[in-house]
């Protein structure tokens, strides 16, 4: 039985890496015989796992450690803990302003926050470590162990860190440089997913396409598609995150080649303006980007984009924004993620002038929300009719008399599940559904075949 300081509650907060990062980590305090609870409320341990990417998500973290002041002075027992970017980032300066956090732990230091739980619960001053790796490595995570959010869909980190150092990015920073974990490794966790009704695996990598840098014998993104393809009990494979300059045709190839490796790119632009993107770091112009994008759609037919726009960038004038819209309508994106910019600490651009009024970053975060939504509600439109795959992800959150999936192209279908059945049966399942709506998000549809 557990001692009532044993319920843990991670709350995370960023990118899918992290929320990985968080189920691994459920995990491994499983192991170490705590357990888990949903809210930190109903729990002795309450963990921040932070993002540092952008100034928003840091300011969100502070102001919910800040509402921890009094639990933390009125019960002893507590234990208050920030761990991943942030953590990585500006340790000191969360001690200063919230001395009563017990367990301050970077990116790099996972393995051992069990421990330093322990440690917290028995008192003393807070426990910092930003240090290097846990030894034996963050990928030796006990894989079998971990708490998934969904059963039949699960993220595979297959490498870590990033060595562009985009003028913006704290990535680099926080998160170290590139190393990417050995292929049969991947296969391994991905075989033992499968046999615990794992139908669907992502891809993670900060910089996926550059997947296999400094391991021997040479390997890249191309040949780790086709080891994990061919995983029996796996149905759909995908990858993100992609760099345009690193998309090669042997991706693509691979892509358009491989039965279960979905037709869907995240494939971030940040700009339209080369002399913004020049600034950015990004090392290719508009025109580059462009060219990328055709060879895709050539060899990968069907295929999905999904782009990221960081508006708002030092010096961006209302030419370079122009450009930038005009990138958005032309490559006419499933989905776009559009961002304001804000300076991080540390980064290249933090050094210059933060020059674009506020006003203006909202307005032009709007103008591209607006043309992103357009470009979207025709797409949709164009689809109704069709026939797709869809991997059933279960009842749809919105009616739960509906079941929700997810087409390869990952576009969201709500139908109706066939009469007389259990819905929740064909969760994880995929079906054929012929598409007869849409609106700007969804796309509705009525079943016509079982996988
Ligand atoms: S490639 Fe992505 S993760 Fe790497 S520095 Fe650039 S924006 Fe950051």
């Amino acid at each position: 039985m557990n001692r009532p300081s044993d319920k843990v509650c991670i709350v995370t907060f960023g990118c899918q890496m992290n929320k990985l990062d968080s189920d691994l980590l459920r995990g491994e305090l499983a192991r170490a015989g705590f357990s888990c609870a949903e809210r930190p409320e109903e729990a002795d341990v309450v963990l921040y796992n932070t993002c540092s990417v952008r100034d928003h998500a840091e300011h969100r973290v502070l102001s919910h450690l800040g509402a921890y002041r009094r639990r933390a002075e009125s019960e002893p027992d507590f234990v208050l803990g920030v761990i991943g970017c942030m953590a990585q980032r500006m340790a000191d300066q969360l001690l200063a302003r919230f001395p009563f956090v017990d367990v301050v732990c970077g990116t790099r230091a996972f393995l051992r926050v069990p421990a330093y739980i322990r440690r917290a619960q028995q008192g003393g001053g807070p426990i910092v470590d930003v240090g290097e790796e846990s030894p034996g490595g963050r990928f030796e995570f006990d894989r079998a162990a971990r708490m998934r959010q969904e059963d039949h869909s699960a993220y595979v980190s297959v490498m870590r860190g990033c060595d562009n150092f985009c003028a913006y990015c704290i990535v680099p920073f926080v998160r170290g440089r590139e190393s990417s974990r050995p292929p049969q490794e991947v296969v391994r966790e991905v075989r033992r997913l499968a046999d615990d009704g794992v139908r669907e695996v992502t891809l993670l990598g900060q910089n996926v396409n550059s997947y296999g840098g400094g391991l021997e014998p040479p390997v890249g993104l191309a040949d780790l598609l086709e080891r994990v393809n061919g995983v029996d009990g796996i149905e759909r494979v995908r990858f993100v995150t992609s760099h345009p300059r690193d998309m090669t045709d042997g991706i693509l190839r691979a892509m358009a080649g491989l039965e279960k490796v979905c037709e869907h790119l995240h494939v971030p632009a940040q700009s339209g303006s080369d002399v913004v993107l020049g600034r950015m770091r990004r090392d290719y112009t508009a025109a580059q980007y462009r060219d990328m994008v055709a060879r895709a759609r050539e060899l990968v037919p069907g295929l999905m984009l999904a782009g990221d726009f960081i508006v708002g960038f030092p010096g961006e004038t209302e030419r370079d924004f122009r450009l930038t819209l005009r990138l958005l309508r032309e490559v006419r994106y499933q989905q776009s993620f559009i961002f304001k910019y804000s300076p991080r600490p540390g980064t290249a651009a933090a050094r210059w002038e933060d020059d674009v009024p506020d006003r203006i970053k909202r307005e032009r975060n709007q103008a591209l929300l607006v043309a992103q939504e357009e470009v979207d509600t025709e797409r949709r439109a164009g689809m109704v009719g069709r026939r797709v795959e869809v991997l059933v992800d279960g009842l749809s959150k919105a009616d739960e008399r509906h079941l929700s999936g997810r087409t390869r192209g990952n576009d969201i279908v709500v139908f109706d599940p066939p009469q007389g059945a259990r819905p929740e049966n064909l969760t994880g399942r995929l079906v054929t559904v012929e598409l007869t709506d849409s609106t700007p998000l969804t796309l509705f549809g009525r079943l016509s075949g079982r996988g």
